[in-house]
């Protein structure tokens, strides 16, 4: 089996800003373990930040400034990459680096590329070790968080199982740092709106994560027909378990009925959202349950100042996002034809705003 785990910040390092090494042992040891049942695993792994602003004697405040934080990135990387590198080898494992950007998801021959590497490690049996370039990529690019990254790495490989390691045993009915009669949530169908307000905000201040971008995460994942497991770092049998599905180690959250091909995620979930386009019900409709393509006479309002080619996000009246596709016209263009249907002047109105096999169905 494809697994691909991932572990964030506050697990990886003590608060000392130091690795946590039984954490990262514990881990090494389930990775043994499920290399030598002939399971293909790919980590991806945070704390570089953190890691770089220990060794730099910065252990108050996080500074705010990027650049601060990018050069601490590159201290810690290296630290991060030789505790695990160095606990995988003991163990007998070959693992090796691969540091990703936005455009890595971005860029089709980048993708392409970046798939090819680690499809090819893991045929070899090599372990990835696998982060976002920090030290370089702007606030403009950078996708700094990780959870989505190893979500989108779960498509890239063609992952069964994506395993979330967090602080927390799983999803909760409530914040269970707040509430004492919250309770676990084992299993979830599918990823609602409702279920991404349960999970509350930010984790913890050397992470950057949270339950939320977990769950974004599992969204993605399950689109790209991978089941999340969502489980506790210090558990010492989330990951080996996972692949026999074990219940109770945390929360399973179910792949989706239907799984986009690689464009569509990619439109769906790399491509950052340029501005949107908020349509009326009928639109709505025609777009959810007929499969149609988006008009000009359905559009009601539109936001940011996104070109033709440019991702957006199709919007109801109440704000609900519906999809996101490229647009086949620009904001100026369809704020035209807005303008003049509304001062009820001759508009296109069967000018096409999206085609259907550009939009990306993200209701529910
Ligand atoms: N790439 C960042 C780091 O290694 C962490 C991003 C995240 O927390 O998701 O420090």
């Amino acid at each position: 089996m494809n697994l691909v785990v991932k572990i964030g910040s506050s697990s990886v390092t003590t608060d000392h800003l130091d690795v946590n090494h039984p954490v990262v042992d514990s881990i090494c040891d389930q990775l043994a373990l499920l290399h030598s049942a002939g399971h293909r695993v790919a980590l991806v792994t945070s704390g570089a930040i953190a890691l770089g602003l220990g060794r730099l004697g910065m252990l108050g405040e996080r500074p705010a400034d990027l650049v601060t934080l990018q050069a601490a990135s590159a201290v810690g990387q290296v630290n991060l990459i030789a505790a695990w590198a160095g606990k995988l080898a003991e163990r007998g494992l070959v693992s090796g680096q691969i540091l990703l950007s936005a455009s890595d998801f971005m860029e089709r021959r980048q993708y392409l590329s970046a798939r090819a590497t680690l499809g090819r490690m893991l045929d070899q049996g090599i372990i990835p070790i696998i982060n976002e370039n920090d030290a370089v990529a702007d606030d403009e690019i950078r996708l700094g968080d990780n959870d989505r990254i190893a979500a989108l790495v779960s498509g890239l490989v063609g992952a069964e199982v994506l395993v979330l390691l967090t602080d927390q045993d799983g999803l909760f009915t409530a914040d269970p740092r707040r509430f004492e009669d919250a309770t676990l949530i084992e299993e979830v169908q599918e990823v609602t709106r409702e279920l991404a307000s349960l999970a509350g905000g930010r984790g913890t201040t050397r992470g950057s994560g949270g339950m939320v971008t977990k769950i974004m995460a599992a969204r993605i994942a399950a689109w790209s027909g991978v089941e999340t497991l969502i489980a506790a770092a210090s558990n010492p049998e989330a990951l080996s378990s996972a692949p026999t599905r074990r219940q109770g180690v945390g929360t399973w959250i179910s792949k989706s009925r239907r799984r986009l091909p690689s464009r569509k995620l990619w439109i769906a979930f790399a491509l950052p959202s340029s501005g949107f386009i908020q349509v009326d019900e009928g639109a709505r409709r025609a777009i959810r349950d007929k499969g149609s393509s988006l008009l000009a006479v359905g559009v009601t309002g539109l936001g940011g100042a996104f070109a033709a080619e440019d991702a957006v996000e199709v919007v109801s009246e109440d704000g609900g996002i519906i999809a996101k596709g490229l647009a086949r016209i620009g904001a100026d263009e369809l704020g035209g034809e807005l303008q003049r249907r509304r001062a009820g002047l001759a508009s296109d109105v069967s000018a096409l705003a999206m085609h259907r096999d550009d939009m990306i169905l993200l209701e529910g």
